[in-house]
C-alpha cells in the first residue's frame, strides 16, 4: 500500500469527509451526514435535516426510517413551540439503542475500559490492574478488561475503540510498546477474534487529541496535544485531519534534545531529552529538593520553558492554534503552563497572543477513553 493511501485511511476520512463520493457509497455517506448533523445540532425535524444536508425530503424520510429501524435515531414528541400550525416530530440520536466499549491501556497501574452509549455518555466503568504484566500476559490483561466491559453492556455493541501506548500501524498492530514489552503484537485481531466486534486500535496520544477535537472545548482544526507522564508524546490534528507519518512514529518527541546537549540524564542514556527536562519523574524529583514556594515556582517555569522551546518550531511549521497539555495538573497546570506559554509566544513569532492558546485538557484522565469513543463513532457511523 502506498504511503499516501495509509495517510488517508481510518479516522482521517471521517474527520474531514472526502469531497468525492462514489455512487455505491452515497447511501452510507448520506447516513453519516444525517448522524453527524444530529450529533452536532441536537434534535431536529425531518424538514430541518433536509434543509441542512441539502438532500430531498424523500431521501431524508427513507434514511430516517432506516436509522429508526436500526435504533440509531429515535423520534421525540412534537417540537414544543407556541407558533400555530402542524408541529414537527423531532429526530434525535437514540442514546439507548447501542453502546460501545472504550479502552485505555495507557495507565501506569491499570487498564481501564468504559461502556459508553452512542450519545457519548459513560454507562459503566471497569479496570484491571496491570501488575507489571509484560508481553502475552499484558495482552491477556487487556482482553480481561474488555471481557469485563462486555459483561456490563446493556445494549448491542457497535464496536471497540482502544488507545494503547506504543507505535501502532493502521492495521492496529503494535509495532513496539516498550512499557508493555510488546513487539509486533496484533492487538486489533486479538480483540476482534475474542469479541467478534469491529475493533480500532490507535496510539493513546493520537486518540487523546481526537477527544480534544471532538469533545473538548476547541473550535480549532489545528491542535497539538502533548501528554506528559513518565514519557512525553504528542498527537496532532492539522486542518481537521489526524496527522500520521507513514512509519507511524509521528508525535514521538520525548527524546528530542532540547538545548545544546547539556542537561539532565535521560533514561535512554543521552542527556537533555525533552522527557528528561519535563517528564513527571524529573519534575517530582527536583521539586523534592526545593523548599520555598519561590524556588518551586521558578523551577516549574523553567521546565515549562523547555517544552516551549521544543514546541515552537512545530507550532509554527504546522500553523497550529491550540496546544493542549495532558498530565498531572498539580505539576503542569500553574507555573509550568505559564513558562511554556511565554516561551512559545516569544519563539513561535506569534503576533497576537490570542492566536495561540495553550491550556490543560478539560477532559482529565478520560481523554483517551473519549478518544476511543471517537474511533468507534467515526469507524462505524462515519461521525466524529
Ligand atoms: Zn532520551
Amino acid at each position: 500500500m502506498a504511503s499516501t493511501d495509509r495517510r488517508h485511511a481510518g479516522v482521517a476520512r471521517a474527520l474531514r469527509p472526502s469531497t468525492k463520493v462514489l455512487p455505491g457509497q452515497a447511501r452510507a455517506h448520506n447516513r453519516s451526514l444525517v448522524l453527524q448533523l444530529l450529533y452536532r445540532e441536537g434534535p431536529m425535524s425531518r424538514a430541518d435535516i433536509a434543509r441542512s444536508t441539502e438532500l430531498t425530503r424523500v431521501t431524508i424520510s427513507d434514511l430516517v426510517a432506516e436509522l429508526i429501524d436500526e435504533r440509531f435515531v429515535i423520534e421525540h414528541g412534537p417540537r414544543d413551540e407556541s407558533r400555530p400550525g402542524k408541529r414537527a416530530t423531532m429526530i434525535d440520536i437514540d442514546r439507548a439503542g447501542h453502546q460501545m466499549i472504550a479502552v485505555d491501556l495507557s495507565g501506569d497501574d491499570a487498564f481501564r475500559a468504559a461502556v459508553v452509549n452512542i450519545g457519548g455518555e459513560v454507562v459503566e466503568r471497569c479496570e484491571v490492574p496491570i501488575d507489571g504484566a509484560q508481553g502475552p500476559d499484558a495482552v491477556a490483561q487487556a482482553l480481561a478488561v474488555i471481557d469485563d466491559a462486555r459483561a456490563r453492556a446493556s445494549a448491542p455493541l457497535l464496536g471497540i475503540g482502544v488507545g494503547s501506548p506504543g507505535v501502532i500501524d493502521d492495521l492496529g498492530i503494535v509495532r513496539v510498546a516498550v512499557s508493555l514489552g510488546w513487539t509486533d503484537v496484533n492487538l486489533r485481531t486479538a480483540i476482534a477474534e475474542r469479541t467478534g466486534l469491529p475493533v480500532t486500535v490507535m496510539n493513546d496520544v493520537n486518540v487523546a487529541v481526537l477527544a480534544e477535537h471532538s469533545f473538548g472545548q476547541i473550535e480549532s482544526d489545528d491542535v497539538i496535544l502533548v501528554r506528559i507522564g513518565h514519557g512525553v508524546g504528542a498527537g496532532v490534528i492539522v486542518g481537521g485531519v489526524t496527522f500520521r507519518g507513514s512509519r507511524f512514529w509521528d508525535g514521538e518527541i520525548g527524546h528530542v534534545t532540547v538545548g545544546t546537549g547539556e542537561g539532565p540524564l535521560c533514561r535512554c542514556g543521552r542527556s537533555a531529552c525533552l522527557e528528561a527536562w519535563v517528564g513527571v519523574p524529573h519534575l517530582t524529583a527536583e521539586l523534592e529538593h526545593l523548599s520555598s514556594e519561590t524556588e518551586r515556582s521558578a523551577f516549574l517555569r523553567d521546565a515549562g520553558a523547555y517544552l516551549g522551546i521544543a514546541l515552537a518550531p512545530i507550532v509554527r511549521t504546522l500553523d497550529l492554534t491550540d496546544v493542549v497539555l495532558s498530565g498531572p495538573p498539580e505539576l503542569l497546570g500553574g507555573d509550568f503552563l505559564v513558562g511554556a506559554h511565554d516561551t512559545l509566544l516569544e519563539r513561535a513569532m506569534v503576533g497576537d497572543p490570542d492566536e495561540l492558546s495553550l491550556r490543560m485538557t478539560t477532559l482529565g484522565h478520560d481523554n483517551v477513553l473519549f478518544g476511543a469513543v471517537v474511533l468507534v463513532l467515526s469507524g462505524q457511523l462515519g461521525v466524529s
